[in-house]
């Protein structure tokens, strides 16, 4: 997966292009309740929106930071899998 580069952590898959009829979702302020957070999955950081999937005592959530805003939100938490087919879903375009 990796598209431009040799350093795994900088680099991830690219998000696609939204296609039509995509779920919007909802993004809130970051929450400090969770103290641990693993990021499990994240985007490719050479694009100037970056999207983690983390992990926290069974529960995910998806974090986007946008570089160019200097902004982040994050998805309210869910079950793992949950959060993990929410992250694919961003991935293939279908969620915003
Ligand atoms: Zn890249």
């Amino acid at each position: 997966m990796t598209e431009c580069g040799e350093i795994p952590d900088y680099h991830g898959p690219h998000t696609q292009p939204l296609k039509p009829g995509h779920t919007k979702l909802n993004w809130y302020e970051p929450s400090n309740r969770v103290q641990r957070v693993r990021v499990v999955l994240h985007t490719c950081q050479c694009r100037h929106t970056v999207y983690e999937l983390c992990s926290a005592a069974g529960q995910g959530s998806i974090r986007r930071t946008d570089h160019e805003k200097g902004t982040v939100h994050e998805t309210a938490w869910a079950l793992t899998a949950t959060a993990r087919s929410t992250f694919h879903r961003i991935l293939q375009g279908e969620a915003w």
